[in-house]
């Protein structure tokens, strides 16, 4: 679990959006990549983004 307020105050990195934490995983609402969370810490850069599964 991270904290609200760390989550409120930070954005996504890629497009800037909302982030919500989902899973273990910090989300974002926008472009629906997914942070991991590491020792309680959102690794909040694009190259450890796992992209949304592409739904075809
Ligand atoms: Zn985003």
């Amino acid at each position: 679990m991270i904290d609200e307020e760390l989550l409120k105050i930070m954005c996504c990195p890629a497009c800037h959006g909302d982030l919500i934490e989902r899973e273990g995983k910090v989300v974002c609402l926008k472009c629906s990549r997914r942070y991991p969370i590491r020792d309680g810490i959102p690794v909040m850069l694009i190259d450890e983004a796992e992209m949304p599964e592409a739904k075809s």
